[in-house]
C-alpha cells in the first residue's frame, strides 16, 4: 500500500480523498493555486504544495507543477478527483513515465472512452446496447442529411470530443440539419480542438440512467446499480438519486451484468460510469466516464461502501474488498448539488461566506469544503457542496432531504438551495415522474430561466 498520495484537485472532492486516505493510514499531499492558499483541502491534508497562480492551466492542469509536487513531497501516487486531469490520457502516461501511480484507469482506457465514437464502437462490440445512429464519424453535410433521413428525425449531432454538454445540437427536422451540423462541428473545434461529429437518434423523453462499475484491472468487475440523474439544466446534473425510481430489480440486474461483464472483458481498473438514456424499458449507451463521478455518494449510500478507498486499493494492486454477491442494495439515497449561483439565471456568485452551518443527523452527509469566513474564489466551478441523504425508502429520503435543507445555512453568497426547497413541493418529484427535460421545462415556467 502507498505511504503517501497526492491529490491533484481542490474543493470538496479533494477533502473526500483526504478522508478516505486518512482512514487507510495513508498520508496526503494537497496541491493548490495561490487563490486556494486558505482552502479547506489545504488545511485538512497532511502537507501542501503551492503549484501556481489562479488560472487552472497554470496550476491544477499543469503537468510539470503536479509531477514536481509529487517529487518534492515523496508522494507515490496521484488521485485526480473528477474534472481537471482525471480523464487526461497524456497526463496518466506522464505520471507512469515518472514511476508514479495514477489512481484511476489506464491511459489506454481513458483514450478509448474519451473519444465518443471509439467508446461507442467498443461498447457495441462488448454487447452494450447503443443509440441507433451513424457508424462512426460523419464528414460532410450530405452524409449527415442522408443519415438523418435513415435514422429518422429528430436527431442529435455530437462532437466526438465533446463533454459537459458542449458540442451537441439537435436537428428536429431535415431543415435544421445544416445549422445543427455546422454548429456542433464549430463547438467541437473551438472547445475541444476536434471538429469530428457523429449522429444519433434523438430520444424525446428519456431518463438519464448511469451504471456504476468497478474493476480490479485483472478481469474481475462488479456493478453497483444505477443512479438516475435526469434532473439536469443545460445537460448539467443538479439532483441525483439511487436507486432509479423507474428501474426494477430485474432491469438493474440485467443491465448491471451487461456493464460489469463489458468492463471485466477489457480489464478495466477502478471506478467507471456507463451512462445510458432509458426510454420505454430500453437502455441506450451514450458515454463512459473513466473516473469517480460527482454523484458517487448516492451509490455509497445504498451499498455502504467507500469507492475512493476501493480506488486506492486496486491502484496499489490489492483486490477489491467486495464481490458482486456482497453488494446488497439498501434503502434510497439522494444528492443535491449546491452551487454558489444566483437564481433565476444561475449566475456564478463567488464571495465570502459569512456563516456556514452544515446539517447533520441520521442519514445526512454533507460533502463540502466551506467554512465560516471562507472566500469562494472566482476562478473555478461553482459547486460548493453536495448534500446527500439516505433513507430506508424514497419517501423517507425525500423527507430527510427537506429536513436537512432546512438546517443548512450558507450566508454571504447566493446558492441554489432555494431551487431544492421549491422542487420538494412538486408532486412529480415525489412520484419520481420526470425525464431529462422535466427540470428545464419547470425552470422556464417557474423562474423564467432559459
Ligand atoms: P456530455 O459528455 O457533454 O455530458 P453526453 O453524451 O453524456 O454528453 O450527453 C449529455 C446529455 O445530453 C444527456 O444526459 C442527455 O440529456 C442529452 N443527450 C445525449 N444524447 C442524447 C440522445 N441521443 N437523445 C436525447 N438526448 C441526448
Amino acid at each position: 500500500m502507498f505511504d503517501k498520495i497526492l491529490i491533484a484537485n481542490r474543493g470538496e472532492i479533494a477533502l473526500r480523498v483526504v478522508r478516505a486516505a486518512r482512514e487507510m493510514g495513508i498520508a496526503t499531499v494537497a496541491v493548490h493555486s495561490t487563490a486556494d492558499s486558505d482552502a479547506m483541502h489545504v488545511r485538512m491534508a497532511d502537507e501542501s504544495v503551492c503549484i501556481g497562480p489562479p488560472p487552472s492551466p497554470q496550476s491544477y492542469l499543469s503537468f510539470p507543477a503536479i509531477i514536481s509536487a509529487c517529487e518534492v513531497s515523496g508522494a507515490q501516487a496521484i488521485h485526480p478527483g473528477y474534472g481537471f486531469l482525471s480523464e487526461n490520457a497524456n497526463f496518466v502516461q506522464i505520471v507512469e513515465d515518472h514511476g508514479l501511480t495514477f489512481i484511476g484507469p489506464t491511459a489506454e482506457h481513458i483514450r478509448v472512452m474519451g473519444d465518443k465514437i471509439s467508446a461507442k464502437d467498443t461498447m457495441k462490440a462488448l454487447g452494450v446496447p447503443c443509440v441507433p445512429g451513424s457508424d462512426g464519424g460523419v464528414a460532410t453535410l450530405q452524409d449527415a442529411e442522408r443519415i438523418g433521413a435513415e435514422v429518422g428525425y429528430p436527431v442529435i449531432i455530437k462532437a466526438t470530443a465533446g463533454g459537459g454538454g458542449k458540442g451537441m445540437k439537435v436537428a428536429q427536422t431535415a431543415a435544421d440539419m445544416k445549422s445543427a451540423f455546422q454548429t456542433a462541428r464549430a463547438e467541437g473545434k473551438s472547445n475541444f480542438g476536434n471538429d469530428e461529429v457523429y449522429i444519433e437518434k434523438y430520444l424525446t423523453t428519456p431518463r438519464h440512467i448511469e451504471i456504476q462499475v468497478f474493476g480490479d484491472g485483472k478481469g474481475q468487475a462488479v456493478h453497483l446499480g444505477e443512479r438516475d440523474c435526469s434532473l439536469q439544466r443545460r445537460h448539467q446534473k443538479v439532483f441525483e438519486e439511487a436507486p432509479g425510481p423507474a428501474i426494477s430489480p430485474q432491469e438493474r440486474a440485467r443491465i448491471g451484468k451487461v456493464c460489469a461483464d463489458a468492463v471485466a472483458k477489457i480489464n478495466y481498473i477502478g471506478a467507471g460510469t456507463i451512462e445510458f438514456l432509458y426510454e420505454n424499458g430500453e437502455f441506450y449507451f451514450i458515454e463512459m466516464n473513466t473516473r469517480l463521478q460527482v454523484e458517487h455518494p448516492v451509490t455509497e449510500g445504498i451499498f455502504g461502501v467507500d469507492l475512493v478507498r476501493e480506488q486506492i486499493r486496486v491502484a496499489a494492486g490489492l483486490p477489491m474488498s467486495f464481490t458482486q454477491d456482497d453488494l446488497i442494495l439498501n434503502g434510497h439515497a439522494i444528492e443535491v448539488r449546491i452551487n454558489a449561483e444566483k437564481l433565476p439565471n444561475f449566475t456564478p456568485c463567488p464571495g465570502r461566506i459569512t456563516q456556514y452551518h452544515a446539517p447533520g443527523g441520521l442519514g445526512v452527509r454533507m460533502d463540502s469544503a466551506l467554512y465560516d469566513g471562507y472566500a469562494i474564489p472566482p476562478y473555478y466551478d461553482s459547486l460548493i457542496g453536495k448534500l446527500i441523504v439516505h433513507g430506508r425508502d424514497r419517501p423517507e429520503a425525500l423527507a430527510r432531504l427537506n429536513r436537512a435543507l432546512g438546517e443548512l445555512i450558507v450566508d454571504g453568497v447566493d446558492t441554489t438551495v432555494p431551487l431544492f426547497h421549491a422542487l420538494l413541493q412538486e408532486p412529480d418529484i415525489h412520484s419520481g415522474n420526470y425525464n431529462i427535460h422535466w427540470l428545464e421545462h419547470w425552470l422556464q415556467t417557474h423562474l423564467g430561466d432559459g
